[in-house]
């Protein structure tokens, strides 16, 4: 409960208040009161109490900077309104101020009275409107009072119109040109912060400090784009940072050429892989590494100087360059050459041993240059593992129903390898059965939603191992299938993980690749821990499955509950009004049930329930709503179906039902139903109206005589319910 204090402690406190945010404001009122009583003499005038008239004047100026400065400096937090609040204070206080001084120092008539236009236009300019334009009425009001106050000469009132005229053309003046002026620099002043602050974004984006927002769906690279992408990047650095060495070495040593020669994956053979030279003849094909003088640099592992080479000793050239001095160093990385490092001049400096181990070293930094970006590649690789694994877990973690962790698998599996086809699958134990609920790619059409029990297929082993198969990732086996026989998968790569859920397999994810060693080491493990998050997420959907469908559905005949049968009438009643389509309803009741219960016992009394309930589903299609509507009462709503069609439907139903024949304890038994039907739009539109009129119409059909069929249209044509048709 809020307390409320006494009134008068009330009154004290909103006083306070008001004084504590307006000072200011009661403050000018007070001087412009002493003002009108000429409080403040003209000092110009002989007799005039001098002191009490300077004493006042700087007492104001005085009190209007103290209060000012404390309007300025206040904590709270200013809203827009509360700033506006104090700027019009402190401007009256200014305002306050100057006319004191004007009445010290002559009044209107007083030779500083300019300071007046000075103010308000200031005040006018670096204020907004709403501060603006009551400043210059308080500046009229002060104006007035000096004007006319019985304390002046009656004279000074002469000037009041000029003053008040030019008051208000200075502050039009000021509010057309200078106002809209200061606006847009302000304006103008937000913007580049605006841009500043976006740039600076940009760049530190550029830079990667920065994660980009990841978006869930488009826009992702696949995984081999981005190890392109990552391996691009490091390839450029790698350019860049040698060519950096290789120029500098030029320029030191005054070199004609100054090449990295690179070992292909082999072995056998060298290429320019980077190089600074004057020359235009650089061969572009490769060299064979094993022969010549850099089979001698690659075999001994040391530099090798010649004097005045013959031109077919240098290989890297495409045509004959003739050059006065040649040198070259193996490039290895510990014990295993990479490559050689040429230099040549032709100036006629021969090349000398501290040459050779100025190249030794650059060698060695160009070694430390390749070993660099490859960390740095795996360490960028790493980041985006990280990233894909993060999104994949999230988004399977997000997952609620079995669709969504479907999806989820096979995008989280796409962004840690690439394969041509995925498939998911559940298992059920006690059938044996592999049951495909998602598969993508080219073969998938033709599998999704298929069920297999091979008990030789790789899912079966993968199943009964619990371990994903087969190992390495190679498919070697052929005439083993992944599923079943008729259902061959081709590819060079396969990987068949199971989803385990605490030791019990619920499921197998597979992803297979045309190409060879699609599925590598790191590759398999990411998504084994993929299939991992896949088995909690779908052991997950599958509870959260269940209680929806404990929520929605009756336990005893596994049709729609009362509850969801509300529901989805009057969302198909929606649509029927929308699309402009006939909506029926049949409400039925099983005929003397109270008799069957307490003559055969309530365990068989629910089977009759069980047999009914599942002949009501069986006669109605997919988009029909079947529900258990009370105790033995049940509801099928029918979509798109008028009053001709659901008298069928009835009536093909009673028939069934009492063709039915029940076991029991004391020996077979026959049952009946009655069944009521009404119609949208021709009986009802309103949900209630229709289930009003259903229920009417299988009253009619219970007082008829029962095991009969009627429609709500008989019963308002014929005071006396009509038998249908049997
Ligand atoms: P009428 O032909 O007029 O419909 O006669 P009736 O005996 O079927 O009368 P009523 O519809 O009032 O009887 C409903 C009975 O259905 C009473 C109740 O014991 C029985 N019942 C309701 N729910 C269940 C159930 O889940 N299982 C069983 N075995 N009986 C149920
Ligand atoms: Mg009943
Ligand atoms: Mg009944």
């Amino acid at each position: 409960m809020r307390r409320v204090g006494t009134s008068r402690a009330r009154i004290v406190f909103e006083l306070q208040r008001l004084v504590r945010g307006g000072l200011g404001f009661v403050v000018s009122a007070v001087f412009l009161v002493l003002l009108w009583l000429g409080w403040f003499p003209d000092l110009r005038l002989p007799g005039t109490g001098y002191g009490r008239a300077a004493a006042a004047a700087v007492l104001t100026v005085v009190l209007a900077g103290k209060i000012g400065a404390r309007v300025r400096t206040s904590e709270r937090r200013r809203t827009p309104r509360r700033e506006a609040f104090s700027d019009a204070e402190l401007a009256l206080l200014l305002l306050t101020s100057v006319y004191v001084v004007l009445a010290i120092s002559g009044g209107v008539g007083s030779p500083v009275y300019p300071l007046v236009y000075a103010v308000v236009s200031f005040l006018v300019t670096f204020h907004r409107l709403a501060v603006g334009v009551p400043v210059a009425a308080a500046a009229i009001g002060f104006e007035a009072v000096l004007s006319f106050s019985p304390a002046v000469s009656p004279e000074a009132a002469a000037s009041f119109p000029e003053h008040v005229g030019f008051i208000i053309i200075f502050g039009m003046l000021n509010v057309v040109f200078l106002h809209a002026e200061v606006d847009r620099q302000r304006r103008e002043h937000r913007r580049r912060l605006e841009e500043e602050v976006a740039s600076m974004r940009e760049e530190a984006r550029e830079f990667r400090l920065i994660a980009t927002a990841l978006s869930p769906d488009k826009n992702v690279r696949t995984r081999a784009e981005e190890e392109q992408k990552i391996s691009q990047g490091s390839v450029e650095t790698i350019h860049q940072q040698l060519f950096d060495t290789l120029d500098l070495l030029k320029h030191v040593m005054d070199l004609h050429t100054v090449a990295v020669l690179w070992l292909n994956e082999s072995g056998d053979r060298l290429k320019v892989k980077e190089l600074c030279t004057d020359s235009e003849e650089i061969s572009e094909t490769p060299i064979p590494a094993p022969s010549g003088v850099m089979g001698a640099i690659l075999k001994d592992k040391k530099p090798l100087i010649l004097d005045s080479p013959r031109p077919a000793l240098l290989p890297y050239y495409a045509a004959p360059t003739p050059v006065t001095a040649f040198i070259g160093v193996p490039v290895c990385e510990g014990l295993t050459p990479r490559g050689v490092l040429v230099a040549d001049r032709r100036n006629g400096v021969p090349f000398t041993v501290a040459d050779a181990e100025t190249l030794t070293s650059a060698a060695r930094q160009v070694v430390r240059v390749v070993q660099s970006e490859r960390v740095f590649h795996a360490v960028e690789r790493s980041k985006h593992e990280h990233e894909r694994f993060y999104r994949a877990s999230s988004e399977l973690n997000r997952a609620l129903t079995l669709d969504q962790v479907y999806d989820a698998a096979i995008a989280g599996a796409r962004g840690v390898c690439d394969f041509d086809f995925a498939a998911i699958a559940t298992y059920d134990a006690v059938r044996g059965t592999h049951t495909i609920h998602r598969a993508v790619g080219e073969w998938s059409e033709a599998l999704e939603g298929t069920s297999h029990r091979d008990p030789s297929s790789i899912v079966a082993m993968v199943v009964k191992n619990k371990l994903a198969l087969p190992a390495g990732g190679e498919w070697r086996e052929r005439d083993v299938p992944v599923f079943s026989r008729p259902m061959r998968i081709k590819g060079d790569s396969l990987l068949v993980l199971p989803l385990l859920v605490k030791d019990e397999v619920i499921g197998t994810f597979s992803v297979a690749a045309k190409r060879p060693a699609a599925f590598p080491g790191d590759r398999r493990e990411m998504l084994g821990v993929i299939a991992n998050q896949v088995a909690i997420s779908l052991q997950n959907a599958r509870m959260y499955q269940i209680v929806e469908e404990q929520a929605t559905t009756d336990g005893l005949t596994g049709l729609v509950n009362h509850r969801t049968f509300q529901e989805r009438f009057a969302a198909m009643l929606g649509r029927a009004e929308r699309h402009h389509f006939p909506v029926s309803m049949i409400l039925t009741d099983i005929d003397h049930f109270k008799k069957i219960n307490d003559t055969y016992g309530h365990p068989t009394g629910d089977e009759v329930l069980r047999r009914v309930a599942a002949i009501l589903g069986a006669s109605a299609r997919k988009i029909d709503i079947v529900a258990r509507y009370g105790g033995e009462e049940f509801a099928i709503v029918l979509e798109s179906t008028d009053r001709a069609g659901a008298r069928n439907l009835a009536e093909r139903i009673r028939a069934e039902i009492e063709q039915q024949s029940f076991q029991s304890g004391k020996g077979a038994f026959g049952a009946t139903i009655s069944l009521g039907v009404a119609c949208f739009p021709e009986d009802a539109t309103q949900k209630a109206d229709i289930i009003a009129r259903a229920d009417q119409s299988l009253y009619a059909a219970k007082h008829g005589g029962r095991n009969r069929a009627v429609c709500y249209a008989d019963t308002v044509r014929a005071s006396k319910p009509l038998k249908a048709v049997k």
